[in-house]
């Protein structure tokens, strides 16, 4: 049976039972990484596969292994395998599945990557890989495939992205991603800055990040000093796909970043049985709102091999992002869009009125 409780209400106090306990290293070094572990702490068995909307579980995904940190499991519903927050982290037998058109790197990263941890595709823009660590393995992610193993640069190794950095001024933001940045250590961080913060013209630093909402306590006293030392401007894009990942604890740590000085914007993918629907993306946004974090972006899938069961026709988005349009202020309604291979800017898709 679905034990439906308010979802930030049991969280609340759960995330803080769990955070006077355990620091967010541990949290992160604790995240659950097997399926029966996952299963046995939602309490559903192997016979609730049955209502699966999208098939059978795999058992032990190797290439792709599963990981969710525990703060982000106590927000799912207990006992439904449909569950929105579930799905994004549920390793299924159809991800090995070959799909035409869906590739290990869709958005060809390997043509701007010539420098080891830095991809420069936008001209104002370069992206630094920090880490190869992710607090969660998100099943739709572009990036399962990265060769990350090429792109972890040591601090002697940065020397070569922070010397691109130094040659090419019409980089006016670095944007840290992995991975996820904030799976670094603040003292990683903190020497990256202080050498990104000695090139004249970057101005801001970007964090892309899903860390704020899988792991609300990664924002510690360290990384907002940290991130107070900059002396551009700041901004963290956090990654929530459904208002249920948004509870108390998070909007905690967006407080604390405001709090600072740092623009926080949202960005989402549309995913098939998690937001695909007007009312779950009202709800988010409006949700987003509540804690003081404006939708930023809401991206069609990248077709990325393994994920094609969570794709979304392009004439379906349109409609529901018309349905959207209607029904939210401008502010709340983010930018639909697509990544695509090779093009200097992202393609916005217009919504059906
Ligand atoms: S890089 Fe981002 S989307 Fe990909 S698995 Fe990590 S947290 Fe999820």
């Amino acid at each position: 049976m679905i034990t439906r409780t308010s979802p930030s209400c049991q969280t609340e106090n759960t995330v803080i039972r769990v955070a006077e306990v355990k620091s967010w290293q541990q949290l992160l070094s604790d995240s659950t990484l097997t399926l029966a572990e996952l299963l046995q702490q939602l309490n559903i068995s192997t016979a609730d596969f049955a209502t699966s909307i999208d098939g059978d579980p795999d058992i032990s995904p190797q290439d792709f292994p599963i990981r969710a940190p525990a703060p982000f499991i106590n927000r799912m519903v207990k006992g439904d395998i449909n569950d929105p927050l579930l799905r994004q982290v549920l390793p299924l037998v159809k991800e090995h599945e070959l799909t035409p058109g869906y590739t290990a790197d869709p958005l060809h990263e390997s043509n701007f990557n010539n420098t080891p941890g830095l991809i420069h595709k936008y001209r104002s823009r370069a992206l630094l890989i920090v880490t190869k660590a992710c607090a969660i393995h998100c099943r739709y992610c572009f990036r399962r495939h990265f060769p990350y193993e090429d792109n972890q640069p040591s601090r002697a190794m940065w020397a070569e992205a922070l010397d691109y950095l130094q040659q090419h001024p019409e980089i006016n933001e670095v944007i840290y991603s992995g991975g996820d940045p904030l799976a670094s250590s603040n003292a990683q961080l903190s020497w990256l800055n202080q050498h990104i913060a000695a090139i004249p013209h970057i101005k801001t630093l970007r964090i892309h990040s899903r860390l704020p909402v899988v792991l609300p306590q990664r924002i510690d006293p360290g990384l907002l000093e940290i991130l107070q030392q900059w002396p551009g401007k700041k901004v963290v894009v956090i990654h929530s796909n459904h208002a249920n990942e948004l509870d108390a604890s998070v909007k905690n740590a967006i407080d604390k970043l405001k709090a600072i000085g740092v623009t926080v914007l949202n960005q989402t993918v549309l995913l098939k049985g998690i937001n695909d629907s007007a009312t779950a993306l009202v709800e988010l946004s409006e949700r987003l709102f509540e804690i003081g974090v404006l939708p930023y972006y809401l991206h069609l899938l990248d077709t990325v091999s393994g994920a094609a069961h969570f794709a979304i026709s392009d004439n379906d988005a349109k409609a529901i992002m018309g349905e959207v349009t209607a029904r939210l202020p401008g502010y709340l309604v983010p930018r639909l869009v697509r990544e695509e291979a090779d093009k200097t800017s992202k393609t916005p898709i217009l919504p059906t009125l």
